[in-house]
């Protein structure tokens, strides 16, 4: 991706917001201070690698300070720039107030291919980014709160969250300043699949509403629907096991960096997984064909075309090609704005990123939640609960004079873990969200798509918190 790119999707993220705005009466004022990108830190600092110095190249955007702290991930790539970290910092905002996550958006970057650097190397280069952030108060629990993106997981949270530790360690809420950290360092389970959980359910609440389904002639529900997905990373993996072993599609082809590949019988997302980490490719799994390159598997007929890896995939050069009758955009901006117009035309449905891939971020605020009450989600009650359903299939044993099987017992007395709860409440979350678009989508004459009907749902929160200002009502 070159620079341009990077132009191109920010472009396409204000134009997207415009063509949005045209449908509410918010004031103009109002819409400027929503679409601005609030403050971006631009750094340059020098890392040790091997016997030389390297110079790093970083950035934290805040987007929005409506709400705070502010939140989104840090993002390791070669591609990084400011246009990137802004257009991402803004995407943010919106999905946050999507699915009512009280936070601003913001978005962080190293300029970092990661697969050039040792751990040690990549470690130092993460404290000492996080350093930077901690000099010019660009991270806090209320200030603003990084998370994985492209090319960071767990482990890099486990460092940012020590380096804050090691500045800060008197604030109590020291663990509230990044999430996504590995569960035996004040995470929270269910973080990792989070964002594959959320596509799972957004395209499951969508593939059960009737209308859209007749629009497009397919059958109500998941099961059976014929999926391609692009990319492998967490976003990619965790949405193609989740929709295959509870939703039970079919997973038709997939497209990672070294090609595609097709099965009309089926993928099993685990066990490519498996070979892939074996053979280093994708390439070859039994029981599949390679395709002729790895943007094949994108124009291939299917039900569900999920793209799980970068911004601008599908682009006016390729959008005609498009044969997928719903496109569900698992990464941050696969879809430009002018193939978006396109396949608008098409009758495609667009199920759009903010919305769809809010479930990282969902289960972003419950760890945060968690590290401010400094305590395990369902620690008070599981027991509790337990032994109250206990006391209910006793009656009911006495009532009947009939025993209840211990399987059946089991299932009905358990109270909720911590992963019981999360995925409750991500659930809930992305249902709610669906529900609130979809209305939005068939009550404004004319919308143009999900999209437009996500950002004016988006746009009306957020400008309700600029009513101190006294301009909007
Ligand atoms: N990087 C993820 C996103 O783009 C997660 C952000 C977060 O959890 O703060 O939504």
């Amino acid at each position: 991706m070159t620079k341009s790119s990077n132009a191109t999707f920010l472009d396409s993220v204000n134009r997207n917001f415009d063509r949005a705005a045209a449908y509410t009466e918010i004031p103009q004022g109002i819409l400027q201070q929503i679409k601005a990108c609030n403050a971006v830190y631009e750094i340059r600092f020098p890392v040790r690698i091997g016997d030389k110095i390297e110079v790093i190249e970083a950035y934290r955007a805040q987007h929005s300070h409506h709400r705070m702290p502010t939140k989104g991930g840090i993002r390791y790539n070669e591609n990084v720039d400011k246009e990137e970290v802004e257009a991402l910092a803004a995407l943010m905002t919106y999905k946050c107030a999507i699915v009512d996550v009280p936070f601003g958006g913001a978005k962080g970057g190293v300029k970092i291919n990661p697969k050039e650097y040792t751990e040690d190397q990549l470690e130092r280069i993460t404290r000492r980014y996080t350093t930077e952030l901690i000099r010019k108060n660009f991270i806090g629990p209320g200030i603003d709160v990084p998370a994985p993106d492209y090319g960071t997981g767990p482990r890099e949270m486990a460092w940012i969250y020590d380096t804050y530790l090691t500045f800060k360690g008197g604030d109590i809420d020291a663990a509230g300043c990044v999430t996504g950290k590995p569960v035996s360092q004040n995470g929270i389970r269910g973080r990792n699949e989070a964002t594959g959980r959320g596509v799972f359910y957004g395209l499951r609440e969508l593939c059960d509403t009737g209308d859209a389904m007749k629009k497009l002639g397919l059958e109500k529900g998941l099961k059976g629907k014929k999926v391609v997905i692009q990319g492998l990373g967490n976003v990619g993996s965790f949405t193609g096991s989740i929709m295959q072993n509870e939703g039970d599609i079919t997973i038709i082809a997939v497209s990672e960096y070294e090609g595609s590949i097709y099965s009309d019988k089926g993928i099993h997302i685990e066990e490519l997984m498996a070979y892939r980490k074996n053979t280093g490719s994708i390439l070859g799994f039994p029981g599949t064909t390679n395709l002729p390159n790895k943007e094949a598997a994108l124009e291939l007929e299917c039900d569900i075309l999920i793209p799980a890896a970068l911004e601008n995939q599908i682009t006016a050069d390729n959008a005609p090609r498009i044969k997928a009758k719903i496109i569900g955009e698992a990464a941050n901006g696969p879809v430009t704005a002018d193939a978006e117009a396109m396949l608008n035309k098409a009758g495609i449905i667009i199920v759009p990123d903010m919305f769809l891939n809010a479930g990282g971020v969902t289960v972003s605020y419950f760890e945060w939640l968690k590290n401010l009450s400094h305590m395990r989600f369902g620690r008070m009650e599981k027991r509790f609960d337990s032994n109250t359903y206990s006391n209910f299939v006793g009656l009911i044993e006495k009532m009947t004079a009939k025993q209840i099987g211990d399987r059946e017992r089991e299932f009905l007395t358990r109270g909720a873990d911590e992963i019981d709860l999360v995925r409750s409440g991500l659930e809930e979350t992305m249902v709610t969200s669906f529900q609130q678009i979809w209305e939005t989508y068939k009550t404004k004459k004319d919308i143009d798509g999900l999209r437009s009907a996500a950002f004016v749902c988006a746009l009306e929160k957020i400008s309700n918190d600029y009513s101190s200002l006294g301009i909007f009502p």
